[in-house]
């Protein structure tokens, strides 16, 4: 008999002081990811949230390695099921990616081929990880039963279409499709609401969140959407300056977030701030170039001490599955939530 909490706690993905810089003219270096850790478990949604600019799209294109010169990844691990990707040698590499880790990027009409139908769209990570010949009513049968299960009307007459024929809300559906069409351990979704209506949007976030009850995926949801974070993740990461400053369960991220620069971004959210406590974060997002010394966010934080300004915290366990890079963390005030 299958022990269901053992299932449940399968490793899929860690990621081990990953990092990976830009150069610039005049070895100039951008540390765009400077040490990012985490774990991933079977089944979990890991939500990433922080501000633009700050490295999210790139930590999903690191796991995947398609960072391309001026970019580079500098060093670090990261473990899928057990194996160091980075040691697998390059064809091992291009089998599992679109097999067994995929992505769902932003911007899903721009990434599908004006020229190409969706029956075309769909079936080419199926084709390209399969060896047998294909004949093309099985792969017709398998698009259109593909673009079923993501709800689209008539997936028929859709696998017909091309892009400029759908919405933008189609046109994600599709690209989820097609993401999941060789039914991957890892699903990599990148602003997948962006751009879309409200209406679409919840939409999406429905099926990702049927997605991955029904098919126990494992999801990496990267976003700066409160709201979406909230409905589909079981943890929350926080980036700042590089580096991963918070990680915990959703509810504590909602309800009692330890970082100074977490509790900055709910009480700077209308949604979340209490009555009367909406307030920016003062200053401005560090340059990548030239980190502060020591707590990167120090220039920002009013609950800095001089410590904070000379040595750098790291990820530390606050409580239960609450991880926290702060000096202070003990003495910064709960978060006043306003639900
Ligand atoms: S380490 Fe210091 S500067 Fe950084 S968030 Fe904590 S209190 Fe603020």
């Amino acid at each position: 008999m299958v022990n269901e909490s053992k299932v449940e706690k399968e490793l899929i993905l860690e990621v081990k002081d990953l990092r990976t810089y830009f150069y610039g003219s005049d070895d100039v270096v951008w540390k765009i990811l400077d040490g990012i850790n985490f774990k991933l478990h079977r089944g979990e949604t890991l939500g990433i949230m922080g501000p633009s600019g700050v490295g999210k799209s790139v930590l999903a294109h690191s796991i995947l390695k398609l960072i391309k010169w001026p970019g580079k990844i500098e060093g670090g691990e990261i473990f899928f099921k057990g194996k160091n990707l980075f040691n697998l040698e390059e064809e091992d590499f291009d089998d599992l990616r679109g097999r067994e880790i995929c992505l769902v990027m932003q911007n899903s009409s721009n990434s599908l081929d004006p020229l190409r139908d969706m029956t075309y769209a769909t079936s080419q990570p199926y084709k390209v990880h399969t060896e047998d010949e294909h004949e093309n009513i099985e792969i017709k049968t398998l698009v259109i039963s593909q673009l079923g299960k993501v709800s689209l009307p008539e997936p028929s007459q859709t696998s017909d279409k091309f892009t400029h024929q759908m919405s933008g809300g189609e046109n994600q559906r599709v690209k989820i499709a097609t993401a999941l069409i060789n039914n991957p351990t890892l699903l990599i979704a990148d602003e997948p609401v962006s751009n879309l209506d409200a209406t679409v949007a919840g939409m999406i976030i429905e099926l990702l969140y049927e997605m991955k009850v029904k098919f126990k995926l494992t999801m990496i949801l990267i976003t700066h959407n409160l709201g979406v974070i909230a409905q589909l993740s079981d943890k929350v990461a926080m980036m700042y300056a590089g580096k991963i400053i918070e990680i915990s369960d959703v509810e504590t991220f909602y309800q009692n977030p330890k970082h100074p620069f977490t509790q900055g971004l709910l009480y700077a959210s209308p949604s979340m701030a209490p009555r009367g406590k909406l307030k920016p974060i003062p200053g401005e997002e560090p340059d990548p170039r030239k980190y502060p010394t020591g707590c990167h966010f120090h220039p920002r934080c009013k609950y800095a001490i001089v410590k904070c300004s000379i040595d750098e915290p790291s990820l530390e366990e606050y409580d239960k599955n609450h991880f926290v890079a702060c000096w202070r963390t003990k003495d910064i005030p709960k978060f006043e939530a306003d639900f």
